[in-house]
């Protein structure tokens, strides 16, 4: 349903300078359904934005246009052929064929993304307004950009959790695993496995930078290596890896990846382990590598503990610190949007002064250029990868 609201001048200046997050607090008290279309206007009656209602584990719906505009086919094609355009290095790579080709409130929809996997699509939709729109929006996107087969997860849960098991929605099934490339290096994944298909896209930079770091004979530690990816970009140049995770499934997942890429598994050792539980049994046998990757979940819950990022970076950079020798590189990553850059940064620092270690921040990596992200939003640009060399 089409909705007029009213909103206080506060509020009118917020949309106005184009953030697009719509926030509860700035809609009066009155009963909105998933997917109506609000025209904002001001204490005026002047047009501010036009917003669908969907309320997600951010805020409660998306702004769609600042201008006057139909939401209609013609809307949804507008903005996937503009999002398409962005991504045409990609479409061009023969080295990389699996990358976001639309990115929520980056390419001026919020709640839905869509990833591009050799020739399959994948949709993830946040919130049930958005999914209101599903039919148009599969037009759309289809109307603009062929795709053998579609695969749909639907997170409307608050925290953004799938909540179903089969996402193959149309056109023909992709194999099982689906192997895609990326910067030269093969993947598995599997379409129809969850919510997670096997690899984190918005990585890809951070793994061909690993890849150019590593050499032959290097020893690389890869904590909460999920299915090796950063593992398999550091063995493809030599490297002998040490993969630490939890989850029973990153035995064979992480195999499978060596063995795609030729990488001999006899100079590699896959750990099902608790990285706390690693990271004493490490220290014990005085272990320390070349490389540390520590990519940890934003939370976790494992039987011994309950962990947070905001809350317990700061120890899992000092005790990654401790396996890491003078003149080796760790590699700092979260993927947490309620962490800025600058408290990440400092985590980081105590962490490695608790440990009185000397160290060189060498760069930083944000999100790559497919994951485009919005200016306006704070937290949007959400990955924070952080390499530091250690110096003593
Ligand atoms: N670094 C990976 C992605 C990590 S996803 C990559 O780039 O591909 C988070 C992973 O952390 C999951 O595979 C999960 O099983 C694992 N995990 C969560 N808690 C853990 C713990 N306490 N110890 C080890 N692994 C854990």
């Amino acid at each position: 349903m089409n909705k007029i609201i009213r909103v206080s001048s506060a509020w009118s200046e917020y949309y106005s300078n184009g953030n697009p997050l719509l926030e509860s607090e700035s809609l009066p008290k009155i009963d909105f359904d998933a997917g109506d279309l609000l025209d904002l206007i001001d204490e005026d009656g002047e047009f501010l934005a036009k917003a669908y209602y969907g309320p997600q584990n951010k805020g409660c719906g998306w702004i769609l246009s600042n201008k006057e505009t139909d939401i209609d086919m013609n809307f949804f094609i507008r903005k996937f052929s503009a999002a398409l355009t962005r991504r045409g290095p990609y479409f061009g790579s023969e080295e990389t064929t699996a990358f976001r080709i639309f990115n929520g409130e980056g390419d001026g929809i919020g709640g839905i993304t869509i990833d591009w996997f050799d020739g399959y699509g994948v949709i993830n939709w946040y919130n049930e307004g958005i999914y209101f729109f599903r039919d148009e929006i599969l037009k759309a996107i289809q109307s603009v950009m062929y795709f053998n087969g579609i695969y749909e997860k639907r997170r409307f849960d608050k925290s953004g959790k799938y909540i179903e098991e089969k996402s193959f929605s149309c056109g023909v099934e992709a194999p099982s695993p689906l192997v895609i490339l990326e910067n030269n290096i093969h993947y598995a994944t599997y379409l129809d496995d969850g919510a997670m298909v096997g690899i984190f896209l918005d990585q890809k930079e951070v793994r061909k930078k690993i890849k150019e770091i590593s050499y032959e004979g290097m020893t690389c530690l890869n904590l909460f290596s999920y299915t090796g990816a950063f593992s398999v970009a550091a063995a493809s140049s030599g490297a002998m890896t040490t993969s630490v995770d939890l989850a029973n499934r990153s035995l064979e997942k992480t195999k499978e990846n060596f063995l795609i890429n030729n990488i001999d598994l006899s100079r590699q050792s896959i750990v099902v382990s608790d990285v706390f539980d690693y990271f004493d049994e490490a220290a014990s046998r005085g272990e320390s590598y070349d490389l540390v990757v520590l990519d940890p979940p934003s939370y976790a819950n494992s039987k011994k503990r309950r962990f947070s990022v905001q809350k317990d970076y700061r120890e899992l950079v000092e005790k990654s610190a401790k396996l890491t020798k003078n003149g080796g590189i760790l590699v700092a990553s979260t993927n947490c949007s309620a962490m800025s850059i600058g408290k990440f940064k400092k985590q980081i620092r105590e962490g490695l002064e608790n440990q009185n270690r000397n160290y060189e921040i060498l760069e930083v990596y944000r999100l790559p250029s497919d994951f485009v992200s919005n200016e306006m939003m704070k937290g949007s640009n959400y990955l924070k990868v952080v390499f530091v060399k250690m110096k003593g």
